[in-house]
């Protein structure tokens, strides 16, 4: 089966062509002017932008949490992807107390398999390190998960400095990569216990027991472990200006740093802790949101091409599970959606607003992830020879977001009533149309995706 996509405006993470595409089976196979193939249904996409299937890197799907579990899971959650442009979800398998690496990824692989209609891969998320373990690691470069998550906070999943270092020793004589959850849990605690001494339960409450301090102090820590074990490192969801600050120092004196930030960081600020119950509840995620000047020291770094992926943390809870922390805010489950607004908000609020480029976009949503986590060039650039995982973006429509519209399982949106510019209209998974005028035509096409080494 071939299709012949002619006229469209191509973007790669270096220009911006008007070019024709020939997809044939599941594989991108010419790209040029003037194409022209009898064999192949032919598209005029004219007008429209061409990007790459964007990939997100930071999903929590059918995640347990806090007695609860996931609003979404892959079956959901790979659905709003799709309908959002996201062609691949990097997902957190994850490590229990006394379980094995092979167990979880076990655990992980029966949650995705039959239900995902985009492509997934997994991350590992070790929470229990020891001489097996040790072993382990090699097990998960050969099975495919080249990177891994660690937290250091949240009991039950944080591990100490001395594990942090050990890890990241083991993953660089394997070609392994970590991405950290920084927060200083023990200042968490401190802080958490002052307010309840106040009397104090309110949502406000949430950020005010997680200031930058936390995230800039864990990262300088992380960081200088990180020089010690001569290992790159991945600081996953940067929120504050004082954590950048840590991250560029890191830098000058000649560390590999790569950073993520997410499109809440970006375009929400701390003072929605402040509504009125149940809508502050919405934004309870962890770290938690900002000021308008860390905001923008987060976009003024996008454009500066300091920060090289934007992922979502997509980790939903409906208002019923959001609800359990109505009283104590330390119980309101942690994390919001995103996976299906990434890409248009980005394209909005970024690139429609001068902020960014387009290739900037491209490289942010896909072409970086992509070579970060092992999939490039198969994934993350229109190029001949990579998978046909193409977005088709109508740059002239309009919409709004809206939790009636939404594919999530959830009863609220977080940016309700946001405006967007520019709709993603057709998607292709690996050749295949799989979102036809904003409807998913072709459900629980994903695969697995085994990945080497990063390469960023
Ligand atoms: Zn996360």
């Amino acid at each position: 089966m071939k299709t012949l996509l002619k006229n469209g405006t191509v973007v790669t993470g270096e220009d911006v062509r008007v070019l024709d595409v020939l997809i044939e089976g599941e594989k991108i196979a010419v790209i040029g002017e003037n194409l022209s193939d009898p064999d192949a249904r032919t598209e005029d996409v004219s007008g429209k932008l061409l990007l790459p299937g964007f990939i997100d890197a930071h999903t929590h799907f059918d995640l347990p949490v806090a007695g609860t579990v996931t609003a979404d899971d892959f079956e959901t959650g790979s659905r709003a992807a799709l309908l959002g442009g996201t062609t691949t979800v990097i997902d957190f398998a994850t490590q229990y107390h006394g379980e094995s690496l092979n167990k979880a990824l076990e655990n992980w692989h029966a949650k995705a398999k039959g239900k995902a209609s985009c492509d997934y891969s997994f991350h590992m998320s070790i929470s229990d390190w020891n001489d097996s373990v040790f072993e382990e690691i090699q097990d998960m470069i050969d099975l495919g998960v080249t990177s891994f998550k660690l937290y250091m906070t949240y009991d039950g999943m944080m591990v100490g400095d001395k594990e942090i270092y050990q890890i990241l020793k083991r993953l660089k004589e394997v070609g392994g990569i970590a991405g950290v959850h920084c927060e200083n849990s023990g200042v968490i605690k401190a802080l958490v216990e002052e307010q309840k001494k106040l009397g104090n339960n309110s949502t406000a409450c949430h950020s005010m027991t997680r200031p930058c301090q936390v995230e800039a102090e864990a990262m300088n820590r992380l960081l200088r472990i990180a020089e010690l074990a001569d290992s790159p490192i991945i600081i996953v969801h940067l929120t504050s200006k004082a954590g950048y600050e840590e991250a560029l120092e890191a830098r000058s004196r000649g560390q590999k740093v790569y950073l993520e930030t997410c499109p809440q960081y970006l375009l929400l600020d701390q003072s929605l802790y402040e509504l009125p119950l149940p809508e502050c509840l919405k934004y309870v995620i962890a770290p938690p949101l900002r000021k308008a000047e860390d905001r923008e020291c987060l976009w003024s770094a996008l454009a500066e091409d300091k920060i090289q992926t934007l992922s979502t943390d997509h980790c939903s809870f409906s208002m019923e599970q959001k609800l359990m922390g109505e009283k104590d805010f330390t119980k309101i489950p942690g994390g919001m959606p995103g996976v299906e607004d990434r890409g248009i908000l980005l394209y909005t609020y970024g690139v429609r607003e001068n902020r960014i480029t387009l290739s900037q976009m491209c490289r942010l949503l896909a072409e970086n992830p992509a070579k970060l986590y092992g999939i490039f060039p198969r994934k993350g650039r229109i190029a001949a020879g990579a998978d046909a995982d193409i977005v088709v973006l109508d740059p002239e429509a309009e919409g709004v977001i809206s939790a009636k519209t939404q594919a999530y399982n959830m009863d609220y949106a977080p940016y309700e009533g946001y405006k967007t510019k520019g709709q993603i209209e057709t998607v292709y998974l690996r050749g295949r149309k799989v979102v036809e005028n904003h409807r998913i035509v072709a459900a629980h096409e994903g695969i697995y995706l085994k990945r080497g080494k990063y390469s960023l």
